[in-house]
């Protein structure tokens, strides 16, 4: 069982608890098993709280271990009595809330849960439920300050094999007079469909609370979640999860990090694989108490500035971040009693060094950067909480990973193991890699073979202690503080203009982001166009606007391979040397800067600097708060 903490600090630790085999170190089963469990060992110790607003003395709503298990209960017993059977799906498209747990785990256990990203654009909800083949949507009621309803329903519109919406009124969460606002504010919505709409609260209260009414079917290979990858794309990739990848996830969160004690607080959005798996899973099997700030999370409105007081509320003692939302934080002070804190997992996208420093010493916590994605239902590594973190990497493969680096060819065929430190193609096999994407046609190679080795599309390496390090991405997501942007989306929006030959779409690196997206254009023979008019042009065609390029260069001709691809890594080289010279000239250091691959680091910025002699210190100052590695040209 995995309720004793397992002192988990090197390679040979992680071992010897695979040496166990998994089943005897937890008992497999179901997520609904799980709660189950954890509701019978700690009744009335608290489970979930969100608040809708985010005040340290704002109202919140608390559900014990009884109070969820009931509720989930209900929710599944609701979705079963509206047609939902083993493999049908249950989307939701909601922000952060209570029902927002109850529909991920009350979906999952009647029959495939699929949450979508409530900021998509109509279109791309319509596609995904459609693909998925939803037959129930949970949404939000009209409310006023968001458009979920008005999307949604006209999303179903548009997917006619949703048959049932069910609609969340976050009126609930709110008190008078505020709440005597509410229908006063409402939105119209147009409903061109004929699913039919009922109140998820009072549906709820009709089913059943103490037992399922279905037998579960607990095979562990059943499909019981589909998330979409990527979320700026026309047409995102959907990913299919099996129980036990969900179990795995939240059992060795429970073996290796995370016990009944702990208060977990996460501001990221439940739509995505971290705050689904790792975060909730894990506090479904420790126990520990699962506290959601706002529907929008870190982007909710006075989060950021409430944090640290948020943190004091609820005794926090672990949260959850992405390196946009760290370096966001240290632009406040931390002004509350942060004793209760002692980890911090942060993961989705790289943690520049300086900002690990300066976010140790400004809470006196440790983070532990961890790595995930949705094809392996979210957790493959993270530095070890009980040994040697180093900063940079990614950390050790939890318990029952293996973690490999491989060249493949595009078939998946292996072509060779690459030895320690040596960069290829991050491969992996655990509990939780997933059976591949609803569409076949998006599964061609990629599973390495022989061996069916998860083939991640990120670049890294393995060191000498076992540890993984991230250099790039051989599939090019630009990932703007942990939101995945596809660069194909910005090249098709400025293939569009008719002065434009060729696009390439990359992350530049920045200070805040990590990365913002930036496009290199190739003009059209004699055509004539300026950046700024490229610049309106992608603005107007571009709907998500995280992706809109923030800068767009023009160039004689875009670096091709043999074949007339794009070749992005020259295009990722000289944006770096543009934003670090850039960067350094502002704070008065003329360098020249030029951008190499190091076999070992991946994209590394050379600086030679003019004048008698380089202050390092200086330097490092200014490039720390970058995420590529830089050195001095002698
Ligand atoms: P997603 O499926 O949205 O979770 O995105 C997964 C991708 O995010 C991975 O394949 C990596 O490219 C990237 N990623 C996740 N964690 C990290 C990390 N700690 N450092 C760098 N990249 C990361």
């Amino acid at each position: 069982m995995a309720q004793e903490r397992f002192a988990w600090a090197t390679l040979d630790d992680k071992r010897q608890i695979e040496a166990i085999p998994a089943e005897q170190r937890w008992p497999g089963g179901t997520v609904y098993q799980m709660l189950a469990g954890t509701a019978a060992r700690h009744p009335s110790r608290p489970a979930v709280s969100f608040q809708l607003k985010g005040g340290p003395a704002d109202p919140a709503e608390t559900l014990d271990w009884t109070a969820l298990k009931a509720q989930v209960t209900q929710a599944a017993n609701l979705f079963r009595s509206i047609g939902v059977g083993d493999g049908d799906a249950v989307a939701y498209v909601l922000p952060n809330a209570t029902e927002t747990v109850l529909a991920l785990l009350g979906g999952m256990t009647a029959g495939v849960v699929s949450p979508v990203n409530p900021l998509l654009e109509t279109a791309q909800i319509a596609a995904i439920l459609r693909e998925t083949g939803a037959k129930v949507v949970v949404t939000l009621a009209p409310f006023p300050k968001t458009d979920i309803a008005q999307k949604v329903h006209a999303a179903v519109a548009e997917a006619p094999g949703v048959e049932t919406v069910l609609e969340v009124d976050l009126k609930r969460y709110l008190r008078p007079p505020l709440s005597w606002l509410v229908p006063l504010l409402r939105p119209k919505v147009e409903r061109r469909h004929r699913a039919r709409v009922l109140d998820f609260r009072a549906e709820l209260a009709r089913a059943r609370a103490d037992a399922l009414d279905f037998a579960e079917d607990r095979d562990p290979d059943r499909i019981a979640a589909m998330f979409h990858t990527g979320g700026t794309t026309g047409h995102p990739k959907i990913a299919r999860h099996c129980q036990r990848g969900m179990v795995y996830n939240g059992h060795v969160g429970a073996l290796c990090l995370i016990g009944a004690e702990d208060v977990l607080i996460c501001p990221l959005p439940l739509f995505h694989v971290l705050a689904a798996y790792p975060v909730t899973m894990t506090a479904l099997a420790s126990g520990a108490h699962l506290v959601l700030p706002t529907p929008a999370g870190y982007r909710g409105e006075g989060v950021m500035d409430n944090f640290w007081k948020l943190v004091e509320r609820w005794g926090v003692s672990f949260m959850v971040m992405v390196p946009t939302a760290a370096s966001a934080l240290m632009q406040r002070p931390v002004n509350a009693d942060v004793s209760s804190l002692k980890y911090a997992l942060c993961g989705s996208a790289p943690l520049p060094v300086e900002l690990f420093r300066r976010f140790e010493e400004a809470t006196g916590l440790r983070i532990l950067e961890g790595y995930g994605m949705t094809e392996a239902t979210c957790l493959v590594s993270i530095n070890p909480p009980d040994g040697e973190r180093k900063i940079g990497s990614v950390g050790l493969p939890i318990p029952y990973t293996a973690a490999k680096i491989l060249h493949c060819a595009a078939d998946g065929t292996v072509l060779r193991d690459c030895a320690t430190d040596e960069v290829g193609e991050i491969c992996l096999r655990s509990p939780g890699v997933f059976p591949g994407y609803k569409d076949p046609a998006r599964n061609a190679g990629l599973f390495a073979q022989p061996g069916d080795w998860l083939r991640t599309g990120d670049l890294g390496r393995i060191d000498a202690d076992g540890y993984i390090w991230i250099t790039g991405r051989a599939k090019d997501l630009i990932i703007r503080g942990g939101h995945n942007i596809d660069p194909a989306l910005i090249e098709e929006a400025l293939a569009g203009h008719p002065a434009v030959a060729f696009v390439g779409a990359i992350g530049q690196p920045d200070a805040h982001s990590g990365e913002v997206p930036c496009a290199y254009v190739e003009l059209a023979a004699g055509a004539q166009v300026t950046q700024q008019d490229l610049l309106d042009f992608a603005a107007g065609r571009i709907a998500e606007k995280a992706a809109v390029p923030k800068t767009i260069e023009i160039l004689d001709e875009l670096p091709k391979t043999a074949v007339g691809k794009i070749f992005k890594p020259d295009l990722r080289k000289r944006a770096t040397a543009r934003i670090y010279t850039r960067a350094l000239l502002d704070a008065g250091i003329r360098a020249d800067v030029t951008v190499v691959e190091d076999p070992k680091l991946g994209l590394t910025a050379e600086i030679a600097v003019e004048g008698p002699e380089a202050d390092e210190h200086a330097i490092e100052a200014v490039l720390g708060v970058f995420a590529r590695p830089w050195r001095l040209r002698r």
